[in-house]
């Protein structure tokens, strides 16, 4: 199997996207909840609102002072009438994130964080989406999955659960010679721990496909996965321009969906 390219992947959802909302009766909205002035997120809302505004999306941004308490956030949120509602994180620690997504009204749930929100997870439901669009098979293929958070690590096994893969869940305490025990019989790696160089491409299977979801910056301050691509692999998504990407698409995908439903 090949990996699609995820750039012309994403540009050809997003112009399908468009031309859905085009003949939609009315115009998706989108809120975007953001605390302080934090550059990394403010690099993810503006992408966010570029993608929004490229296929017909309106998004709104409120952004509040680090200042800001969980109860005024939270009677904002209960105020507002848009389709779709995402906080963007990391939120500053005094702000209570569960208080926060449990007043988000499951059908706004667009960040999918909800137990029983109707859409999936961007990162995850992003992933699942393009490896069906590769024509992965999915049913009874090994797929290992790095990381055990609640928005990535854990609903990313539970998709592939779900679709038939023997799931293994690794995590920090993972014994080493295990994981790659478990790299060498792997048909799927979905990598998200946030740390360079958890594995080498060279130590999975040639046909071993790996998404690499990490963030990082190399000793050169350059943007750059978990993995550390060391054959040139094409069965290794990059980074940039590669999860960020499904993980974006996604999220207009939830925000139209939920359009459809408020
Ligand atoms: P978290 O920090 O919440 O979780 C990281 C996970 O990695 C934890 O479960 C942790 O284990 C595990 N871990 C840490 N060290 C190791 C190790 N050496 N070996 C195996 N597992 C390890 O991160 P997120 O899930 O939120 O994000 C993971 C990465 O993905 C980050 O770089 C983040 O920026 C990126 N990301 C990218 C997105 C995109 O759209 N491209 C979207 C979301 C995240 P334990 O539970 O034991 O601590």
């Amino acid at each position: 199997m090949e990996l699609l390219n995820i750039k012309e992947y994403t540009k050809n959802l997003k112009e399908k996207m468009k031309a859905q909302i085009q003949k939609m009766d009315k115009i998706p909205v989108l809120s975007i909840y953001q605390v302080g002035d934090n550059e990394a997120s403010n690099r993810y809302v503006r992408n966010k609102m570029r993608d929004c505004a490229e296929v017909g999306i309106v998004a709104t941004i409120k952004k509040y002072e680090e200042t800001v308490t969980t109860d005024e956030i939270m009677e904002d949120i209960w105020e507002d009438k848009a389709d779709g509602i995402i906080v963007q994180l990391p939120l500053p620690k005094h702000i209570d994130i569960q208080r926060i997504i449990r007043v988000i009204p499951v059908e706004k749930d667009v960040d999918g964080f909800k137990d029983n929100s109707p859409y999936m997870c961007c990162t995850p439901g992003g992933i699942i989406n393009y490896l069906d669009a590769c024509g992965f098979h999915f049913e009874g293929a090994n797929a290992v999955v790095i990381g055990r958070s609640e928005i990535v690590g854990k609903p990313m096994a539970r998709y592939l659960l779900d679709r038939d893969c023997t799931v293994t869940i690794c995590h920090s305490k993972t014994n080493r010679s295990y994981l790659h025990t478990l790299l060498n019989w792997a048909d799927l790696v979905v990598c998200a721990v946030g740390k360079r160089g958890v594995f080498r491409a060279s130590d999975t299977d040639p046909k071993t496909i790996v998404i690499d979801v990490g963030i990082n910056f190399d000793e050169n301050g350059k943007l750059c996965g978990d993995v550390i691509n060391d054959i040139d692999s094409d069965h290794v998504t990059p980074v940039p321009g590669g999860v960020g990407l499904l993980t974006r698409c996604q999220l207009l995908a939830n925000t139209i969906e939920a359009s459809k439903r408020v």
